[in-house]
């Protein structure tokens, strides 16, 4: 047989490298600006055009790169950061497998402007998926300006893999927001589609994170301050009563350098256990130092994950510190955060492990209390439609029926003399025209309705959710509009902006009356279905759980919506319900269109018959 063995052309190889450098329009936003950081530039402009997809270009005010050194940048495994494998252990850059613009010039148009600081002339190249289509002296600014056009322009099926341009454009952000939290002495800029999104002025961490997340920031934010042998870690985090509904704001850094991992979340959530609820998320961000030689750092350049020599004793010492901030924000509500914290911990040796300190908590104190209506509306009822909707729904008394009425219902149902068949066929239609007796509401949760052959019990919360998805779904053109007495005005995180866009319309057609003002979204109305709750708060919760259906890319915008209208607006478990009310579920529940499946797929009825109940008294 003959030789089969052939070296792949390099512009072939570079394309198969650039499959793990970049994945998407984030992972170029990543590489070039921590090019541009090592290249000693203090003012760096990000600009961005659908959501990368189209344009990604960074420009910065470094130390440039000569005529011959920008024609170099493009081959692979050329860089100017390390020259022999021992340089690696000393590692002061980002960079330094000399592989990203290599990659990045394989699968897109890329052009490159660059002029050295004592130069007179620049120069600017041409590349397109590794060729040097062109390379000439300019006249430029001194530092260096990439811009990388039509990601994947040869890779149709890379390019197909990416997601819409708002979903690329939130994990440019994600890059950009880690990037700019490890450099708050550095100038950064951020336009997309034209827009400013960010203008950040060099500043101190703190300031950092106000200028992304907003002023608000300032009095949310604790800061943490501890220092042992192995490990410094410093930061903010946030108090108990700030905390999200979605982990998004979960910032963790080593030497600089953003990663994810678990434990480490896990000890910060776990030391403000007790304070927050468990479905909540506290906004942080935690910064480790530690020696470059208990870290793995030959870690590859996309991959998040770091592995740590001291996990165990870092994991503890970590979570104490949180614990003692949050101990100590709690005796101490006005304490001045503009001060470091005071107290002092031991040091820790290699090897050792921490005690976890005794923390000192305001019993009184309730994080949840945060004195707004929010609070009070998850125990208010939504309005439902039919008659009950105009009145009924606000007139709740409190209600002690439970299992006494349980036993009474079934008493009454001996009186009436219902003839138990042996087979119970459970088929809507009988529940409807069956027998359906005074209904009965255990644990604020359930209904309990007897049936002909015995009794069901139905999730008032699904129930309702089914209800309310229908009416959302099933009469779109006289959805009811209750107009709010004062406009709310609900502040946006930039970060979510290009969603809001995408999904106002949909809101409106659905019952909301709302519209974007900049980042604010002025709410004028809501659906009367869900007249009695918090707008903000309702809002709100539709918005996070419309993101975390939104992978779903079958589904239709409008129908998820409804989906997450439904689940926010519908009653709670918790809700105490009179009769007229559990009635008027019942009925509508079995006049929808699925009255077993609640739109998140959950069951909401459960059927006992009487063969099961007899047989339990065998
Ligand atoms: P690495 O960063 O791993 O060295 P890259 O492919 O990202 O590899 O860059 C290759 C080389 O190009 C760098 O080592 C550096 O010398 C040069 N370079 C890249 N971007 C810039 C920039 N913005 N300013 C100055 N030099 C740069
Ligand atoms: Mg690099």
């Amino acid at each position: 047989m003959s030789d089969v063995i052939k070296l792949l052309p390099s512009h072939i190889a570079n394309q198969i490298a650039a499959g793990e450098v970049v994945q998407r329009p984030a992972s170029v936003v990543k590489e070039l600006i921590e090019n541009s950081i090592d290249a000693g530039a203090d003012k760096i402009d990000l600009v961005v055009k659908d959501g990368g997809k189209t344009l990604v270009q960074v420009i910065d005010n470094g130390c440039g790169m000569s005529d011959t050194d920008a024609r170099m940048s493009f081959e692979r495994h050329a860089t100017s950061k390390i020259a022999k494998a021992d340089d690696l252990f000393a590692l002061q850059t980002k960079g330094f497998r000399g592989e990203a613009l290599a990659s990045i010039a394989a699968i897109a148009h890329v052009s490159l402007k660059t002029k050295l600081h004592d130069a007179e002339l620049g120069t600017e190249i041409i590349n397109e998926g590794s060729k040097i289509v062109s390379q000439e002296a300019v006249m430029c600014s001194n530092g260096t300006s990439i811009a990388v056009k039509n990601l994947f322009f040869n890779v149709p099926a890379r390019r197909n893999f990416l997601g819409k341009n708002s979903t690329e454009y939130r994990k440019v952000l994600d890059e950009f927001l880690r990037i700019a939290l490890v450099h708050p002495g550095l100038h950064f800029t951020f336009h997309h589609d034209g827009e400013e999104i960010y203008n950040l002025p060099p500043s101190n961490l703190r300031q950092r994170i106000v200028q992304l997340y907003g002023d608000a920031y300032n009095e949310r934010l604790v800061p943490i301050n501890e220092e042992t042998d192995i490990v410094k870690i410093y930061g903010f985090i946030t108090k108990p009563n700030y905390s999200k509904s979605k982990p998004d704001q979960s910032f963790l850094f080593v030497n600089n350098r953003f990663f994810k991992d678990r434990y480490f979340n896990h000890a910060i959530v776990n030391a403000y256990e007790g304070l927050i609820a468990s479905n909540k998320y506290p906004p942080y961000f935690v910064y480790f130092d530690v020696p470059t030689q208990s870290i793995d750092v030959n870690v590859h350049p996309t991959k998040t994950e770091i592995k740590f020599e001291e996990n165990q004793a870092i994991y503890a010492f970590l979570r104490s510190a949180i614990k003692q901030a949050l101990g100590q924000f709690n005796v101490a509500p006005t304490l001045d955060f503009e001060h470091e914290s005071t107290f002092t911990t031991p040091a820790l040796k290699k090897g050792e492990t921490v005690k976890m300190p005794e923390i000192k908590v305001n019993p009184d104190y309730n994080p949840f209390n945060t004195g707004s209506s929010a609070s009070s509306s998850s125990t208010k009822s939504a309005g439902v439609s039919g008659d009950v909707k105009s009145n009924g729904f606000s007139q709740i008394q409190p209600n002690k029926q439970d299992w006494e009425n349980f036993y009474g219902e079934i008493e009454e149902e001996k009186h009436n003399e219902v003839t138990v068949s042996s087979s119970m066929d459970v088929d809507d239609e009988e529940v409807l025209s069956g027998e359906t007796k005074k209904p009965v509401q255990i644990k604020e949760k359930y209904i309990m309705s007897s049936v002909k052959n015995g009794f069901i019990l139905i999730d008032q919360y699904r129930a309702h959710m089914r209800i309310l998805y229908d009416d959302l779904l099933g009469v779109n053109d006289n959805i009811q509009v209750q107009q709010l007495l004062f406009e709310e005005r609900m502040e946006l995180e930039k970060h979510d902006l290009p969603m809001w866009k995408e999904i106002v319309e949909s809101i409106n057609d659905l019952g909301f009356d709302c519209e974007l003002e900049g980042d604010v979204l002025v709410i004028k109305g809501q659906p009367a279905v869900a007249k009695d709750q918090n707008p903000v708060v309702l809002i709100q919760g539709i918005f996070d759980t419309y993101q975390h259906d939104e992978q779903d890319e079958s589904v239709e915008i409008k129908t998820k919506l409804a989906r997450s209208i439904a689940a926010n607006a519908a009653l709670k478990g918790g809700t105490v319900l009179t009769i007229e009310e559990m009635q008027y579920i019942i009925d509508a529940l079995f006049a929808s269109s699925s009255p077993q499946i609640a739109p998140n797929g959950k069951k909401i009825i459960e059927t006992f018959t009487m063969d099961e109940i007899t047989k339990r008294f065998n």
